[in-house]
């Protein structure tokens, strides 16, 4: 029996069970780790590739619009300046002169505090869900500390960057509680370089890819001429990028190296198409999130303002998730035109027209971007299916993965690893599982230890051989991690069971 369910987790319970569990480790941790990089272990391998190929199952395999490809990571320097990312992917950086800290300036909120129409100084604080109790205890703070009287009125929060140049200098900066030692902002280009080829002059500059679909763009007449693609139909791509992000933050859902999972859904250039795609495909990502286990209830819409708007930019939703550290994007779905391709014809000499044969009518398609990175889908994946909760009597640590995500399907135990026929038999049942699945065999300490220590890795079945196995019916015992229920079943049964709840 399983009672008092419990969901919400903080990211440093999250931390630690990854690093305990071998989910994900500091990069270089040896060395004292490097910001913003991480290394995954064995179930958090595993995670990844589960995430990544339910990714190109449901949205290139099981559809018959969409085709994959795989891009380099290095492309022409060309390709960075035509899609506007070198003089334009930049963030508003500000540092503290004092402590070297550094921040991004949309993400640090100043107010002024005033007592009966006087500014008797300024707060400053980071966002996070928690910010504006932050500010007013820091307003109350310095009123006590200044000695003041008076009732004080109500904090208008804003970003860093609507500061005027006066107030830049009396602004505390979040890391000394100090005035006087933040910079100005100013734009930071957050694509990594490096020098392809001997020579390390300008002309052999390049950069790590920050984003992967410009390598669907610049092979889109390729796709097309290769291919029996028509318009309306997609290209995806699983890849790395890297953004060197001013504040790599709450663990890897802000990192410097990440893995993007990227869709360019090419559509005819008519002015009433876009809204009919974009909608459906907003709707096709939330159902999938849905599809991996993630409920409802803990995702949202964030539709961006007109005003807000990249100048080419149709529309922009983001699919947000209730994360640890507030509600916040897991995936943004951007219409986004005909920029792209058309940047690209502008730039290459070369023609990005499609001919379009039903309408006898050539045209630069427009585009719908679903793009999200595996590394936030895998930290959604974690919050949603993190509970504790009391089994027996016992309080117990459980991952409710779903199990096409689960890193271990299955862990298949004899009772007893003392009698030979039960651990020959568990043994034979375990390689006939390994040949399709990542299962796992265990035979030390008690069997409700084994179950615990598979819950705590989120593995959706057990499987025990017992005496009944050997000496009755040859059913095994399946204990299902969610309600800790146990059936028997044959091994036929078993096979179809597992098929149909891992592979769906
Ligand atoms: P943010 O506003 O959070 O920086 P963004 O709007 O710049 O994100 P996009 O360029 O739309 O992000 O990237 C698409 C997706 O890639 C995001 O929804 C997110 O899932 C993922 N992503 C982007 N940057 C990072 C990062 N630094 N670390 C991990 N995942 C990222």
């Amino acid at each position: 029996m399983t009672e008092n369910n419990t969901t919400d987790v903080t990211m440093e319970v999250l931390v630690s069970l990854c690093r305990r569990r071998g989910f994900v480790f500091q990069s270089s941790e040896i060395y004292g780790g490097i910001n913003g990089f991480f290394d995954f272990g064995p179930l958090g391998v595993e995670m990844r590739n589960n995430i990544k190929q339910a990714w190109w199952r449901d949205m290139v395999h099981r559809r018959d619009d969409i085709v994959g490809i795989d891009a380099s990571i290095i492309m022409h320097p060309k390709v960075w300046e035509a899609s506007g990312h070198v003089a334009g992917f930049t963030d508003p950086m500000v540092d503290c002169k004092e402590s070297k800290m550094r921040y991004r300036a949309d993400h640090l909120f100043f107010s002024p505090v005033v007592i009966e129409g006087e500014t008797i100084g300024y707060i400053s604080v980071l966002e996070t869900p928690g910010m504006e109790e932050e500010a007013a205890e820091k307003a109350d703070a310095l009123k006590r500390k200044l000695a003041r009287q008076g009732k004080l009125q109500p904090l208008e929060l804003r970003e860093y960057r609507e500061a005027t140049p006066d107030q830049y200098a009396l602004i505390p900066s979040p890391a000394t509680g100090k005035p006087g030692s933040l910079t100005p902002p100013r734009e930071f280009n957050m694509m990594f370089q490096t020098h392809v080829g001997a020579v390390r002059d300008d002309s052999a500059v390049a950069y790590l890819r920050p984003e992967t679909a410009q390598g669907i763009f610049v092979n889109f007449k390729n796709v097309v001429d290769s291919g029996r693609v028509k318009v309306p139909f997609g290209i995806a791509q699983v890849g790395k990028a890297f953004r060197n992000e001013i504040t790599p933050r709450n663990f890897i859902f802000r990192s410097r190296e990440f893995e993007a999972m990227e869709i360019e859904y090419f559509i005819p250039p008519d002015d009433d198409a876009w809204p009919k795609f974009h909608s459906e495909w907003i709707e096709t990502r939330l159902k999938w999130f849905e599809d991996i286990g993630i409920p409802k209830d803990l995702l949202g819409k964030d539709v961006h303002e007109k005003g807000k708007l990249a100048h080419y930019a149709k529309a922009c939703t983001d699919i947000t998730f209730n994360f640890p550290h507030g509600m916040q994007e897991l995936e943004g779905i951007a219409a986004r035109g005909e920029f792209d391709l058309r940047q690209h014809q502008e730039s290459s000499g070369k023609s990005m027209e499609y001919f379009d044969e039903a309408r006898r009518e050539r045209y630069i398609p427009h585009v719908i971007e679903p793009a999200l990175g595996v590394d936030r889908t895998f930290l959604a994946v974690l919050c949603a299916a993190y509970t504790e909760d009391i089994v027996d009597g016992d309080k117990r640590t459980v991952l409710r993965f779903h199990p096409r995500i689960a890193p271990v399907k299955a862990a298949i135990f004899p009772l007893v690893k003392n009698k030979p026929p039960l651990v020959d038999k568990a043994h034979e049942i375990h390689s006939k599982l390994q040949r399709r699945w990542n299962v796992f065999y265990d035979e030390s300490g008690a069997i409700g230890r084994r179950y615990r220590r598979q819950d705590e890795i989120g593995t959706p079945f057990c499987i025990t051989i017992d005496f009944d196995t050997i000496e009755k019916d040859g059913t095994v015992t399946l204990r299902d991690r969610d309600s800790t229920k146990q059936e028997r079943m044959n091994e036929d049964d078993l096979l179809l069971f597992l098929e149909e709840k891992i592979d769906p």
